[in-house]
């Protein structure tokens, strides 16, 4: 069914801006306080108080929207959004409707509409009594909402947008977009229509999408879902449905939620935002590298493989850490694997940020070189990690102590290979017949002669030569 129809999906993020303090007032911008502790009359919503813009928030928004090659507008304007709910002591939230901060630009070919700046509803917590608990602590925050156009065509598309999103606004310092602690959320509209048609279908809107591959299974589960209703005759209503992560399906919300009348109007107590051209080029010359910039700049410099990039380019730390070691390093992809293969694992096993691991750049490099200098073989220079990481000694006098390090000498290692061919004549003789393949078994046997020590390749070289002259 769904090869006949397309979908056509567009979404719309909320991220947690990660500034010092609240959108409107100067309470600390916090996570996992004490409930009600983080909290003034202004974001409490007291008559007689008045709200004052947070630059840094704005800084963030701008910063976005450069990255995303956006147009910023040097004046933009807050509105009021009414509605009565308990998340909202005041009654109504600021946002900036119509009258975006950015518009335009784009990310991995989807077009940006518009971003907004927005503050937090207060977070409310349903107990298995029944009660709903609110925590007036989030009330504030700065948010920003960005809106994309309907330019995706499949689920999976769309989770690669976000993850590209995210990897951006982490890059820029704009959010650490923590999708368990709330602070980076998805909604997404789609409709279907025949493969080839240029017009659009009814949409729906999903909520609830809590991670992105919750995204990634609630758009496939919806592009089914209409696609086989206007199969069989049936029309897609304009609704927003509720993706459920258990049962694995998207139902209706409740229609009482859907028919809201906002009765927007201008925020009286803002007066329009104004950013001066010195400010925006203040806030273009402060932007960091980017994660494009960044792999451009790996695949030019280190010629890492494409896995081994994306490994690196995950985390800003990840790419940090990687350059520290490379430096001074003959063979840089060789700390590129290293970090995206060992470093790595041991993080994620450990469940420990890359500022956590325990070894620096300065004191892994070492193990590095001697794997370089091929010193040691890469199954003993594990071995020698492992240790560093359990006691903090320094690699070489690890290697030195279990006697590690590789032969390499013809002096060491030729009267080996020349006792390993008297012992085996007939696995020699197969050689001599054009059996090449044996070769294996014969290098095999040196490195358990030399307990694993021996340079293979000096091995191969060694035997070669016997074979051929003797
Ligand atoms: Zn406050």
């Amino acid at each position: 069914m769904t090869a006949e129809f397309e979908p056509v999906i567009g979404l719309e993020i909320h991220v947690e801006l990660a500034t010092r303090r609240k959108m409107f007032c100067g309470c600390p911008n916090t996570y996992g306080k004490e409930p009600n502790t983080v909290v003034c009359p202004v974001c409490m919503g007291h008559p007689g108080t008045l709200p004052v813009p947070n630059e840094e928030a704005v800084a963030r928004a701008v910063q976005l929207g450069l990255a995303l090659g956006a147009e910023i507008h040097p004046f933009s304007l807050f509105f009021r959004k009414n509605y009565f709910y308990p998340d909202l002591p005041k009654g109504y939230q600021i946002t900036q409707y119509s009258a975006s901060i950015l518009t335009g630009g784009s990310l991995q070919g989807v077009r940006i509409e518009r971003a907004n700046l927005e503050e937090e509803t207060a977070k409310s917590y349903h107990t298995e009594t029944g009660d709903v608990l609110l925590d007036y602590n989030r009330a504030g925050i700065p948010l920003l909402e960005i809106v994309t156009h309907p330019d995706i065509r499949s689920p999976e598309q769309a989770r690669a947008f976000l993850e590209e999103l995210r990897l951006l606004l982490i890059y820029l310092g704009i959010s650490e977009c923590d999708m368990e602690k709330g602070q980076l959320r998805v909604d997404a509209n789609i409709s279907v229509r025949p493969v080839g048609s240029g017009s659009f279908g009814t949409k729906v809107e999903i909520k609830n999408l809590n991670s992105f591959r919750s995204v990634e299974h609630a758009l496939r589960y919806e592009w089914e879902r209409q696609a086989a209703l206007i199969s069989s005759g049936g029309t897609v209503e304009q609704e927003t449905r509720l993706w459920d992560e258990f049962q694995k399906e998207t139902r209706p919300m409740r229609s009482k939620e859907e028919a809201e009348d906002y009765r927007y109007f201008m925020e009286p107590d803002l007066p329009p935002l104004q950013l001066s051209r010195t400010w925006l080029e203040e806030q273009r010359a402060h932007l960091p590298e980017l994660p494009e910039q960044r792999r451009k700049r790996y695949r030019e410099v280190y010629h890492l493989s494409d896995k081994v990039l994306e490994a690196l380019i995950a985390d800003p730390a990840y790419g940090r850490y990687f350059e520290q070691l490379a430096e001074g390093l003959s063979r840089p992809e060789l700390a590129g694997n290293w970090v995206a293969v060992h470093v790595l694992r041991v993080l994620k096993a450990e469940h420990l940020s890359m500022e956590d691991f325990p070894l620096s750049p300065d004191q892994l490099r070492p193990l590095l070189r001697m794997i370089e200098e091929e010193r040691i073989s890469h199954s003993a220079a594990q071995e020698v990690f492992e240790e560093m990481l359990r006691t903090g000694r320094d690699a070489a006098s690890i290697v030195e102590e279990r006697g590690l390090e590789q032969v390499s000498s013809d002096a060491s290692l030729l009267p080996v290979v020349r006792a390993v061919l008297d012992a085996h004549p007939e696995i020699v003789e197969k050689y001599r017949r054009g059996k090449t393949g044996v070769l294996g078994v014969l290098i095999g046997a040196v490195m358990k002669e030399t307990r694993g020590r021996a340079n293979p390749q000096k091995v191969r070289e060694l035997l070669m030569r016997e074979l051929e002259t003797s």
